[in-house]
């Protein structure tokens, strides 16, 4: 009977979808904290996010949301690519020395501690020294 009467009512409209689920989940801890921290701001913001999901859930305008959560999809994506990127820097800069080549500006690795060394540009082809 409410079974029926819920898939009738959704019916043609969104649904959930990792972004919902993302959204949701954000309101909860962003209301935990904000019961911990007393800031209203933060109440208010769970509370919009409660609204957002149930407006998207509800939506039967598939195509917008559809397009919501594919500019989700990219945004985290770039997020785990900029994470992964800078961790990847980070132990780089442990092991070896990046320059700039002073003609066309490529990023060259070299391995630290070979005092001076004559740097070929792997994109150019120009000399220079530095001291790795
Ligand atoms: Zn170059």
């Amino acid at each position: 009977m409410i079974r029926d009467k819920l898939e009738r009512f959704m019916r043609g409209r969104y649904g959930q979808d990792e972004l919902n689920r993302v959204l949701s989940v954000s309101a909860l801890v962003i209301c935990g904290i904000s019961l911990i921290t007393r800031q209203p701001v933060l109440s208010s913001l769970s509370i919009a996010l409660v609204i957002a999901c149930l407006l998207r859930s509800f939506s039967r305008n598939t195509g917008a949301r559809s397009r919501e959560a594919e500019f989700y999809f990219k945004l985290k994506s770039g997020m785990f690519r900029f994470f992964r990127d800078t961790a990847e820097r980070l132990r780089q800069y442990q092991t070896h020395r990046i320059f700039t080549c002073p003609s066309c500006r490529q990023r060259c690795r070299v391995p630290k501690g070979k005092g001076r060394v004559r740097i070929t540009c792997k994109r150019c082809g120009a000399k220079f020294i530095k001291t790795s």
